[in-house]
């Protein structure tokens, strides 16, 4: 028996023996969009923002791609991530670490060279004393909350932080921030009530630069540029604004082979539950992805895979490791086993996908599985 056929084959043509799925990251779309935002930013600058290994498509070839494209400040969000990125980049690029600095991190945090984002009195009560223990000067970031009570210095310990800096020369500050909470809504009140938290903290801390705006930020006007922007899921193509364009160009595509195909008369139960009923004779197709590959269940009976731009829906319950879709609208011999179907690609967008599961393009790229052969391009 030729055993070729059942070696996967992507759109492109390229095929790994025993590979039932393809996660395809396109670095040089992540290029150019680094360059996109880079030019709107000018004269600031764009970092990257690579937490949650670079959005689940693989932190240290993102980061090593963007660094080869100038960018020099990356974000993650805890300690791990920054000690495995660490050694990938060179001492010249910086790695900020958002979720802030733990309690006996101090040492580990300033023997690696990670940068913490100091996001409370504490902290930086912490990282001050660190740095008078190294005889050091140590390098930090202070965010503040301008709306989003989630980290930062609030309000009331703003006071007190402008004294503890007057006292201190001990840590030296590269750049104050804070994050928008909905600058994705071009018209959302939050933004300009956040933006003028913002100015008044640039008031109160005069002289630091200021890194303001995610995203979706860099789209909302020149005002919330700051100095450098943490842009994150529009490198990775997602759309920044919601209800516009998408000005970003793709990244990832997610191709999965067919393990199983079949013909069924009407009145056939479906998958798990017999929660799908065939109305007349369908074709089945079983393809080798499921939620634990990060196609999550909530895509039960909606959404759809492509093939060669013909839409299959998703029939049924959504399986660990499969999921079962209606292909009636191909003809027979179209597609056999070991076929490619496109999860994302040119006919279904990050959009589109997460919009049918119910969440958001964010959850929907972290979420993908180590199941899939990754390929860089
Ligand atoms: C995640 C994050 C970002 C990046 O946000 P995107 O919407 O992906 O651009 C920027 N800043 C902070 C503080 C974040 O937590």
């Amino acid at each position: 028996m030729d055993s070729s056929i059942l070696v996967p084959r992507t759109s492109t043509g390229s095929a790994v023996q025993g590979a039932t799925g393809y996660l395809t990251i396109d670095l040089s779309a992540l290029g150019r969009n680094y360059e996109r935002l880079s030019s709107m930013l000018a004269p600031g600058r764009a970092g990257a923002v690579v937490k949650a290994d670079g959005y689940g498509i693989g932190a240290e070839c993102i980061a090593t791609a963007l660094y080869d494209k100038g960018c020099r400040h990356f974000f993650v969000a805890q300690f791990v991530e920054a000690v495995r990125l660490r050694p990938t980049l060179a001492r010249d690029a910086q790695i900020f670490m958002l979720n802030g600095l733990q309690p006996g991190n101090e040492g580990p945090c300033a023997g690696s060279g990670i940068i913490p984002v100091l996001n409370s009195l504490q902290q930086w009560e912490q990282w001050s004393a660190a740095a008078r223990h190294l005889k050091r000067t140590l390098p930090a970031v202070l965010q503040f909350d301008t709306g989003m009570s989630r980290l930062g210095f609030p309000l009331e310990e703003r006071q007190a932080l402008a004294e503890a800096l007057g006292d201190d020369s001990h840590v030296e500050i590269l750049f104050i921030m804070s994050h928008l909470a909905s600058a994705d809504e071009l018209d959302s009140e939050q933004n300009c009530e956040q933006l003028a938290e913002m100015s008044r903290i640039a008031d109160e801390f005069a002289g630091f630069d200021i890194s303001f705006a995610n995203s979706s930020g860099v789209f909302l006007g020149e005002t919330y540029h700051g100095v450098l922007a943490r842009p994150g899921i529009a490198l990775y193509g997602g759309a920044p604004t919601a209800g516009e364009p998408n000005p970003m160009e793709p990244v990832v595509s997610l191709d999965v082979a067919v393990v199983q195909t079949r013909i069924v008369p009407a009145g056939t139960k479906v998958g798990y539950g017999g929660a799908h009923v065939t109305q007349r004779e369908a074709r089945l197709l079983t393809i080798a992805a499921g939620y634990a590959d990060g196609l999550p269940r909530s895509l039960s009976g909606r959404g759809a895979v492509y093939y060669k731009g013909t839409r299959l829906p998703i029939v049924g319950r959504v399986s660990m490791d499969s999921i079962t879709v209606d292909a009636s609208a191909l003809s027979e011999g179209d597609l056999t086993l070991g076929s490619q179907v496109e999860v994302l690609g040119p006919h279904q967008t990050l959009e589109d996908l997460a919009r049918d599961a119910g969440t958001i393009p964010y959850e929907i790229l972290t979420g993908l599985g180590d199941r899939y052969h990754r390929q860089y391009r």
